[in-house]
């Protein structure tokens, strides 16, 4: 993943394929503990299609993190967001109706609702199922 300054917006390109994407900065993607860059491209074309046809910012709490991640670390085993295919979107209301249909329809099949109290999200993924983390699967917080 590289850099592209396109004027005053900054557009996140994957080497691979040369997919521009609009709406994510490589800030907002990669790990926040080590700033590394993980995130899976097909994943991201997938939100920001998404992200197109809805039309409101999607607010990024957390993509890609590496396994040592504070947050991954003390789990049993490392989860969605390790594998660069999962995303959390920091959102309420209406918009979080609209993301939940949207993401449905768009075949997201790890769906986590997290909308009480502070800190409203959504968090979307495509990962493989497995016996931990059985797909398709919706889960609150
Ligand atoms: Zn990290």
């Amino acid at each position: 993943m590289y850099r592209q300054l396109v004027g005053a917006e900054v557009r996140l390109q994957f080497n691979k394929g040369e997919v521009t994407l609009e709406y994510f900065t490589p800030e907002e993607l990669q790990c926040s503990h080590c700033q590394k860059d993980g995130i899976n491209l097909e994943f991201m074309e997938r939100v920001s299609a998404l992200r197109k046809q809805l039309g409101f910012p999607f607010i990024v709490t957390s993509a890609y993190r590496c396994p040592e991640h504070p947050i991954e670390a003390r789990k049993a085993s490392v989860g969605a967001h390790t594998t660069g295919k999962a995303i959390d979107i920091g959102v309420s209301g209406l918009n979080a109706y609209k993301l939940l249909i949207g993401s449905l329809n768009a075949g997201f099949t790890g769906i986590g609702v997290q909308q009480k109290g502070e800190g409203r999200f959504i968090h979307l993924d495509n990962i493989e199922a497995s016996e931990d983390r059985p797909r398709p699967w919706v889960w609150s917080y």
